[in-house]
């Protein structure tokens, strides 16, 4: 006979089933593992697509491409490292990075020239300034001043202000939560509609992280330090993300089958098998939360690559403001 034989047409259906399990947390199996969601894998892919469209602005308006301005105070070794490391991504996908290399003793007033010194240099369409400052500084005062079509942080209060707002869209977004979203979409999991918990409410990444999640039409629900009842919480989350910095205090048993486990803590633990002698875990107990997520970040390699990432592409975005003037 001409039919597909059962056989044939039973095992064309698991696979068509397998493919499609990790996109539908109900056709997950009881014995399933998460989906590992590769963080520097989508961001190699999103530093690509940046470098393809400065390359795109740079032939239509004549040698035009974004320019960021990367400040530093002091000699910290961590934020130099942070700071080499932006300013090769710069490079590498053809932003020009501006550079103030700043003694620790400089006042505030004169960092805060520095600052408008680039908010006026239309070369430079978004400005850097690394923390944590100096302790005679006022951070807050310094972020401040930065122009806010040049606030490629997002941290700036206007910006996070028309976050938080409906019906408006700030000029820029806070890198790591925003990572955090788009590693999300770029998994294909679907947020509207859908509980969504945020671990932690600071203003760089838990905070924001509510209000994107709430503007993608999530219902989402804060945990924080004082909490009562952290674990009956997070175990409602459909889409979980832990931003505590508290290693591995999200366990299997806070994670409801199905959900999606963002994990943006970052946390050095000793760890004698290790050269160093550490090691870098996050807030969600990753061993545990695999058998129960459908889709996971590890640490590293989750939502840490996607920060630069995030930075390049909100220069990239105000760049483009300013050359085509849609600003
Ligand atoms: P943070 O400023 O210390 O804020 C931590 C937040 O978590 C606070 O809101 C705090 O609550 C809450 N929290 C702390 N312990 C908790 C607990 N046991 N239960 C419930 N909530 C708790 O930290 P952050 O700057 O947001 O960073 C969070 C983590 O993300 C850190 O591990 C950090 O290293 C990591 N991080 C990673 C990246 C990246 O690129 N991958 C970037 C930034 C941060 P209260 O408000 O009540 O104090």
């Amino acid at each position: 006979m001409g039919g597909i034989p059962v056989e044939k047409a039973l095992r064309a259906l698991g696979n068509a089933l397998s493919g499609l399990k990790n996109k539908i947390p109900f056709l997950k199996k009881g014995n399933d593992e998460a989906t590992i969601i590769d963080g520097k894998k989508i961001a190699a892919d999103i530093r690509l697509e940046i470098k393809a469209e400065v390359d795109a602005l740079k032939t239509k308006y004549g040698g035009k491409v974004p320019g960021l301005a990367v400040v530093i105070v002091g000699e910290r070794k961590d934020s130099q490292t942070y700071v080499r490391m932006k300013r090769k991504a710069c490079d590498e996908v053809g932003i020009h990075s501006f550079h103030s290399e700043l003694p620790e003793t400089i006042s505030e007033e004169e960092l805060i020239d520095v600052v408008k010194k680039y908010n006026e240099n239309p070369d430079c369409h978004g400005i850097l300034v690394q923390l944590p400052l100096p302790k005679h500084i006022d951070e807050e005062k310094v972020l401040g001043v930065i122009s806010l079509e040049k606030d490629v942080d997002g941290f700036h209060p206007l910006n996070i202000g028309m976050l938080a707002m409906k019906g408006h869209e700030p000029l820029f977004m806070p890198c790591t939560p925003k990572g955090s979203i788009v590693l999300l979409e770029r998994s294909g999991v679907e947020l509207k509609g859908k509980n969504a918990v945020v671990v932690g409410r600071s203003n760089i990444v838990g905070m924001p992280a509510s209000m994107m999640l709430n503007k993608k039409d999530c219902t989402v629900t804060v945990v924080h330090s004082r909490t009562k009842n952290p674990k009956e919480i997070c175990r409602q989350a459909d889409i979980l993300i832990a931003a505590a910095g508290s290693a591995k205090m999200i366990k299997g048993d806070w994670i409801k089958k199905g959900a999606a486990v963002i994990d943006v803590g970052t946390n050095s633990v000793e760890d004698k098998s290790k050269k160093s002698g550490y090691a870098l875990v996050g807030d969600v107990d990753f061993d545990e939360a695999k058998k129960r997520a459908s889709f996971i970040t590890p640490v590293p390699g989750g939502v840490g690559p996607m920060t630069i990432a995030m930075l390049l592409q909100n220069c990239l975005d105000g760049g483009k403001r300013a050359i085509e003037g849609t600003k």
